[in-house]
């Protein structure tokens, strides 16, 4: 690997500081990644070596079942949730990942409180589930679509804090993830989705109403991560103008993740002298 930045390097250059979060702005975050990996080939390199390393730590994960990771991925249409998650876990087995999409609630989900459809999708240990779109559309979409009174959006942010310390303190580390885009790459994105016949099936005529309302979603987004980057679970933003850098940026982020929870073989609880095999 010629020049892969360190995991400490990456957590630095993205996290929102938890006790700094009042003077959080996005637009003071690059969308484009070159700071982090200043070349694509080296981008994809390190994403390659971090993916085969993912599936071996989840691999002891769950063999060990001492913890579980929760991937929280946001962002805006076409900021690559579903690209960065095929990415990062292109080579661990599909028995220990789960990948779960949260689009408008059903009408039984929109009968319980909007935590629930988040929490009985938790992984269970040994496991990795990857939401794609999470607790956070209860204050983004819907507070910049006025789809809750205001009063219950306010309440959210401590909601929202305390069912990941929750989570946390239950042994589940959450790793959240914000893909941040300029409107100048989405706007390519969305033509492409139009122009490319395999990728019309992804546009959706809301993505446009959604675009027009562009600053009011980087505001409900900025106002999330100051108040929801906790000790216990911060808030990274991905620069994700580049999908290489996006995912190889991730892939870091994902592998630190998982390195911190030390996963190892378990002894298997007999000697190898205790059986022969004919
Ligand atoms: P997609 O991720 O492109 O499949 O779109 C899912 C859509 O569902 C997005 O427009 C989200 O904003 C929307 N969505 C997700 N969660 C909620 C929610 N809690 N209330 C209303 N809309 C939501
Ligand atoms: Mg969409």
């Amino acid at each position: 690997m010629s020049d892969q930045p360190s995991i400490d390097a990456v957590r630095v250059a993205t996290v929102v500081d938890p006790k700094k979060s009042k003077s959080f702005s996005l637009k003071e975050r690059p969308t484009k990644g070159d700071a982090i990996f200043e070349s694509k080939k080296d981008a994809k390199a390190s994403l390659d070596e971090d993916a085969l390393a993912i599936n071996d730590l989840q691999d002891k994960m769950f063999a060990c079942k001492a913890g579980a990771l929760l991937v929280v991925m946001q962002g805006i249409d076409t900021s690559g949730k579903d690209g960065t998650t095929k990415e990062c876990f292109k080579y661990t087995s599909p028995l220990g990942v789960n990948v779960f999409g949260f689009g408008k609630p059903t009408e039984e989900e929109i009968a319980h409180d909007y935590l629930w459809r988040l929490h009985v999708r938790a992984p269970k240990k040994g496991y990795i589930h990857v939401f794609n779109r999470s607790q956070y559309e209860d204050v983004l979409v819907v507070k910049v679509r006025n789809l809750a009174p205001p009063k219950q959006v306010e309440q959210r942010y401590e909601q929202i804090n305390a069912f990941e310390k929750m989570l946390h303190e239950n042994g589940t580390r959450v790793l959240k993830l914000m893909l941040h885009i300029s409107k100048e790459e989405q706007g390519e994105r969305l033509k492409e989705r139009l122009e490319v016949p395999e990728k019309r099936w992804k546009f959706n005529p809301s993505d446009l109403e959604d675009r027009k309302l562009w600053e009011k979603y980087q505001e409900a987004y900025e106002t999330a991560l100051q108040r929801c980057s906790t000790a216990h679970a911060p808030w990274h933003v991905v620069p994700a103008d580049s999908r290489t850098r996006r995912d190889a940026i991730a892939a870091r982020l994902i592998r630190g993740e998982l390195e911190a929870m030390k996963p190892t073989y378990p002894d298997p609880g007999y000697r190898l002298d205790q059986f022969s095999i004919d």
